[in-house]
C-alpha cells in the first residue's frame, strides 16, 4: 500500500499525470525519514524541514502536518514495516506544460515505504570517496526532486569503486553528493555552516546535538580540499547512510586509513540514541 494525497492505496492502483510538473520539469521536493522498531526517527524535524522547502518554492502542502503523521503512521502499519525507510514526496500536481505555476495547483503527495537495512558493514570498515566539482544549482537547501547534479557525481563515484562524491565549489567543499560531510582535525569537528549551498541534513542536527552534549568542539565553517585531505577523520551521514567513516579520498589514506575513535564515538551516541528513540 502506498500513500497518495490523503488515501492509502494500492501502489497499481496510483495514477499520477505524464504532465505533473514533477515528472517533468522536478518541480516538488521530497522527504527520506528512517523508521526504527516502528516509530520514525525526528519526524519533526523532518516535517520542519518539508514546510520550509516547500515554502521556498510556493507549494501548499495537500494535507495538514497532523493528517500526513497520522497517514505516515498508517503507511508503516498497513505494511508491517518495523526497520526501513519512508520516501515521500510533493509536486506541485499536474498542469498543461508550461514554466509558470498553474493558476490554481493541485499538488500531488505520494509516499511508500521501502526497506533498505542499515548499512552496518560499511560503518565499520568505512568507505572510499573521490572529491568533485560541485555543479548543483544555488539553492541547495531547499530538498528539491531535481537531483541530476546528485546522481551525476554518485554515478561518477560508484564507477570509481567509492560509496560518495564530496563536492566542492569556489575552493571550499560543501557536502556529499547525498550527505552531509564533517572533518575532524586535531579533535574538533567540523562541518559547512547551513545556508543556500548545503541542504540542512537532520543527521547533521543529531551529531551536532550529540557532539554539544559530550562537549566535543564544532566549527561550523567551509573549510578547503587540502584541509580535507588533510584531516585526522572525515565521515558522511545521511538518514540511511547514518554515519558513515570515509578512509580513503581520490585514493590517498585519511588519517591512518582507518575508521577513527571520534567517528567510532559519534556513531556509538548515536546508536544509543536510536535505542532511546525506542523505548519513547
Ligand atoms: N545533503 C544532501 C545533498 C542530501 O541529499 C542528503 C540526504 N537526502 C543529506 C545531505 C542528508 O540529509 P538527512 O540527514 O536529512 O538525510
Amino acid at each position: 500500500m502506498i500513500l497518495f494525497n490523503d488515501q492509502l492505496i494500492r501502489r497499481e492502483e496510483a495514477r499520477v499525470d505524464i504532465e505533473d510538473r514533477g515528472y517533468q520539469f522536478g518541480d516538488g521536493i521530497y522527504e527520506v525519514v528512517s523508521v526504527y522498531e516502528g516509530k520514525i526517527f525526528r519526524l519533526e524535524e523532518h516535517l520542519q524541514r518539508l514546510s520550509y522547502c516547500a515554502g521556498e518554492i510556493g507549494i501548499e502542502l495537500p494535507t495538514s502536518l497532523e493528517v500526513l503523521i497520522t497517514n505516515l503512521y498508517k503507511l508503516i502499519e498497513v505494511n508491517q514495516l518495523v526497520n526501513g525507510q519512508i520516501y515521500f514526496q510533493v509536486t506541485r500536481g499536474y498542469a498543461p506544460r508550461n514554466h509558470p505555476f498553474p493558476a490554481q495547483p493541485k499538488p500531488v503527495l505520494t509516499g511508500y515505504v521501502t526497506r533498505k537495512p542499515r548499512p552496518l558493514e560499511l560503518m565499520k570498515t568505512g568507505v572510499k570517496a573521490i572529491t568533485l566539482d560541485d555543479i548543483r544549482w544555488l539553492r541547495c537547501d531547499i530538498k528539491s526532486l531535481n537531483l541530476l547534479g546528485s546522481v551525476l557525481a554518485k554515478q561518477k563515484a560508484i564507477e570509481q569503486g567509492a560509496f560518495e562524491a564530496l563536492l566542492h565549489r569556489n575552493g571550499k567543499v560543501t557536502e556529499g553528493s547525498s550527505t552531509n560531510l564533517f572533518m575532524i582535525k586535531d579533535g574538533k569537528i567540523q562541518t559547512h555552516p547551513l545556508g543556500n549551498l548545503i541542504l540542512g541534513g537532520i543527521t547533521r542536527i543529531v551529531i551536532l546535538e550529540l557532539a554539544g552534549q559530550k562537549n566535543i568542539p564544532v566549527i561550523e565553517e567551509p573549510f578547503s580540499l587540502k584541509e580535507l585531505y588533510a584531516a585526522d577523520e572525515v565521515f558522511v551521514c545521511s538518514t540511511t547512510s547514518e554515519v558513515m567513516p570515509i578512509i580513503t579520498i581520490d585514493g590517498n589514506p585519511v588519517g591512518n586509513g582507518s575508521v577513527g575513535p571520534l567517528t567510532r564515538k559519534l556513531q556509538e551516541l548515536m546508536e544509543e540514541m536510536l535505542f532511546a528513540h525506542q523505548e519513547k
